[in-house]
């Protein structure tokens, strides 16, 4: 049996892996999905508007409606030249399993696809509640953007989150928020600088103050981090030319009870204070934004605000996953992501309990000779399995 499921999940995670699927482009990888999923003899595979996919199995009895989910896209390859092995080639060498979306998180989709499907098979769906696994696209760049979508249709209860953790149980995440600070100035010819009022001036003293700001502290998550990530002066280049604007991004990881609002507030208010120094300063704060045009030919924007989520680590959910992780015969130790996932929306805009559940560690991702373990996999595969056993009896 063990030999039969290792080769539908090498099998499983070659074809998705084979289907290049970087963020708006998941078409093939959806469609690759979809499939296995009809094929397994899930009740109902459906293709949402956004393009991500999910499926449905439904229990014998009533119950929970137990939410697996994970993401079709990838983050590009980068320069192939550096890859020793083919990103979609899936080649297989010394047990790794060697291409783009491998760890992150294409076997693992496939991991809880096989695992859904067999657990339901074997039981004959002698099971209480629903199992639903959900395919998101864009996830790489909009965490939890495609997500909202998929809450709204399946009304999930609880959620397994499959990115990588190691074969470890992850009760929480630090969020993120991606900030946009502007300065306003007034142009003038770099020779005669004071007609001017020099943006990128202004936006040193702002620096200064973002910078002595301390951050708060999770005794679980770590540090609310505040950090510059680029800086750009206009026009640009100033050839001559005192620059009249200047943008600063931050990347802001948020911890539990820090919204919207309190974020910009904590910025707002150092603006303030290097503006009671300089009345003339004109400066700004604002979430960034962003969109993309799903392969659906849907357009999808959002603000780059994922909020942070965690869940009490003597929740039922967190207790009964440990102990069907166990019945597998692993031994998962509880921590947190240190990168953010669908998390920020499941658990930090809905507030469903979540957890994350894996193969992989988690700096396998986004990496030149991404690989995973073919052993992980099976050991995935007999995770999700246990936990399923345990939550759907
Ligand atoms: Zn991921």
């Amino acid at each position: 049996m063990i030999e039969s499921c290792r080769r539908q999940l090498v099998e499983f995670t070659r074809e998705l892996v084979a289907a290049r699927s970087p963020s708006g482009s998941e078409d093939g990888a959806a469609a690759a999905a979809a499939r296995w999923m009809s094929i397994l003899g899930f009740d109902r595979v459906v293709v949402d508007e956004l393009g991500s996919v999910w499926g449905s199995i439904t229990g014998a009895r009533d119950g929970r409606r137990v939410l697996l989910d994970g993401h079709l896209d990838t983050v590009e390859v980068g320069d192939e030249d550096q890859w020793a092995h083919d990103p979609f080639g899936t080649e297989e060498v010394q047990g790794r399993l060697y291409g783009r979306g491998t760890s992150d998180m294409k076997g693992a989709l496939a991991a809880m696809i096989l695992a859904a499907a067999d657990f339901a098979a074997d039981c004959a769906r002698d099971f209480s509640g629903d199992i639903l696994v959900s395919c998101t696209v864009c996830e790489e760049i909009f965490e939890g953007i495609a997500a909202r979508r998929m809450s709204a249709e399946l009304r999930p209860e609880w959620v397994i989150l499959g990115e990588a953790s190691d074969l470890n149980l992850k009760r929480g995440q630090r969020g993120r928020a991606e900030l946009w600070v502007h300065t306003e100035g007034k142009t003038a010819h770099s020779s005669n600088p004071g007609a001017g009022r020099n943006a990128v001036y202004d936006m040193m003293h702002i620096v200064q103050k973002l910078q002595g700001l301390t951050p708060r502290v999770d005794s679980f998550l770590g540090e609310g981090i505040m950090e510059l990530t680029d800086i750009c002066s206009e026009p640009y280049p100033g050839r001559s030319m005192v620059p009249e604007l200047c943008k600063a991004t931050y990347d802001r990881r948020l911890l539990p009870g820090e919204d919207r609002e309190s974020v910009l507030e904590q910025v707002n208010t150092a603006l303030e204070k290097v503006g009671s120094n300089d009345p003339g300063l004109s400066a700004g704060v604002q979430c960034a934004s962003d969109e993309i045009t799903c392969y659906t030919g849907v357009r999808m924007a959002a603000e780059r605000f994922f909020p942070a989520w965690v869940i009490e680590e003597d929740h039922l959910l967190v207790e009964a996953a440990a102990e069907g992780l166990r019945r597998a015969g692993l031994s998962p130790q509880v921590s947190h992501y240190s990168f953010c996932t669908n998390g920020s929306h499941y658990a930090g805009e809905r507030g469903l309990p979540s957890i994350g559940f894996g193969p992989s560690p988690e700096q396998l991702a986004h990496i030149t000779d991404e690989y995973v373990l073919v052993e992980d996999l099976v050991s995935a595969y007999k995770g999700y399995r246990g936990m399923l056993e345990v939550l759907m009896s």
